[in-house]
């Protein structure tokens, strides 16, 4: 078991450990729910002060120029950009997750539409990916426009046949933290004629991801989790430069027309990534995520990777002798794990709510895994020491069999 003094002493010599003093962290609390919902930066409460009341309140509508609102979107995505290896007009800060997949999936199978390319309709994906990312693609097979195809990931190569449009994938998996390896699928699926999405909402702001550099086509993401833009926070969209042009996607409101302000009844889209917005930009939601996304790409991916793999490392060999026996799901080696620990246990919930009445706060994905997630901006090592601790003392005292943790409540 490494011991109190080997976490202290390992915080002690950690490169970011400052950036903590950046964060609103309730004292007594180990947070260990970033990856769901990321921790509150402190300049937030006081930049959204000012957006509601100087530029809203004393700027009112003069603020869309003035404080330069109509930007915002592009200037969010310009700071996402390196955290995703992708160029700063190639990622905008837009609608939600969700939204951002349901424009791309259905830009890609338009671009694969054509009968001159087979009319390609299958969307890949595998079974267990966020099932946001399945509904879509069945919200767009019920529209007549995909077919969705799943494959678990060892068969995935094989499955990449000629009537593969797209394949979209979970780059880390949400629920194992298990990691594809982008440059390899991107290759596969581009020598299968298909394009590729990666959803970069568990990596994002965690892990190294080199979107330019694996020839990527699509990709979204999300603002709350590593990014730390605050509840609901927009999330991002990316399409590879070389897309731009021939890029059409089905939510064509005014805000991705070439002119807005021309107020003309056709629809012309705009030349670059502003093709992918929708309608008015929510400007409190993206005040708040570009103070996240600011202290992230302030410390900068590369500082961040290195601390999470030394953070899940020292919590893996902790855990691994306080809590024996219990599986870990999440990859034994660092390298293709995201940033997380998930391990499996038939009474997960219970376990997780025994921990949250200790001020530990891991999740709970069901049916049965729970979920240590590592923020490395905020987490310490001292945390997961003593999370480590909590974890071993809840199994071996069976607290977790108290009534009052089995209730489930609306939100797991
Ligand atoms: C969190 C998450 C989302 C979230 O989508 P929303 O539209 O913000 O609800 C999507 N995909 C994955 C893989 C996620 O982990």
């Amino acid at each position: 078991m490494p011991t109190l003094a080997e976490a202290r002493a390992l915080d002690a010599a950690d490169p970011i450990a400052g950036y903590r003093k950046q964060f609103a962290l309730p004292p007594g609390v180990i947070y260990l729910d970033g990856n769901s919902l990321g921790a509150l930066p402190l300049g937030t409460a006081a930049r959204l002060g000012e957006v509601i009341r100087r530029e809203w309140g004393e700027g009112l509508i003069r603020s869309w120029n003035s404080a330069d609102w109509i930007g915002m979107p592009r200037r969010v995505g310009a700071m996402i950009a390196p955290l995703i290896g992708a160029r700063a007009d190639e990622v905008i800060a837009c609608d939600s997750t969700s939204v951002n997949l349901f424009k791309l999936i259905a830009a890609a199978l338009a671009m694969q539409a054509p009968k001159s390319n087979g009319g390609r309709k299958v969307v890949l994906s595998e079974p267990g990916n966020f099932p946001t990312d399945l509904h879509l693609i069945a919200g767009l097979e019920a529209q007549g426009l995909a077919e969705r195809r799943l494959a678990p990931p060892e068969e995935l190569k094989a499955a990449l046949d000629d009537s593969v449009a797209v394949l979209l994938l979970t780059h880390v998996h949400y629920k194992s933290g298990a990691m594809h390896d982008m440059a390899r699928l991107t290759r596969a699926a581009h020598r299968a004629g298909a394009l590729v999405l990666w959803d970069l909402s568990h990596s994002a702001g965690a892990v190294p991801v080199d979107l330019n550099g694996c020839e990527a086509d699509l990709a979204v993401g999300c603002g709350y989790k590593y990014l730390n833009g605050g509840p609901g926070a927009p999330a991002f969209a990316y399409a590879a430069r070389r897309h731009h042009e021939a890029l059409q996607q089905p939510l064509t409101g005014w805000m991705g027309h070439a002119a807005p302000f021309a107020f003309t009844d056709d629809y012309a889209p705009a030349p670059g990534i502003d093709r992918l917005l929708t309608g008015t930009p929510p400007i409190l939601g993206l005040a708040a995520l570009e103070e996240g996304v600011r202290l992230i790409a302030e410390i900068g991916v590369e500082r961040l990777a290195a601390k999470s793999h030394a953070l899940s490392e020292f919590l893996r060999v902790a855990v691994a002798q306080t809590a024996p026996g219990l599986p870990c799901v999440s990859p034994q080696d660092p390298a293709p794990r995201g940033s997380q620990l998930s391990y499996r246990h038939p009474e997960a919930y219970a376990i997780a709510q025994a921990l949250i009445a200790r001020g530990v706060i891991p999740d709970f994905r069901d049916p049965d895994i729970l979920r240590l997630g590592l923020a490395p901006a905020y987490l310490r090592f001292e945390d997961c020491w003593h999370a480590a601790q909590a974890l071993g003392e809840v199994l071996a005292s069976g607290e977790w069999e108290r009534a009052e943790f089995r209730t489930r409540a609306a939100v797991t």
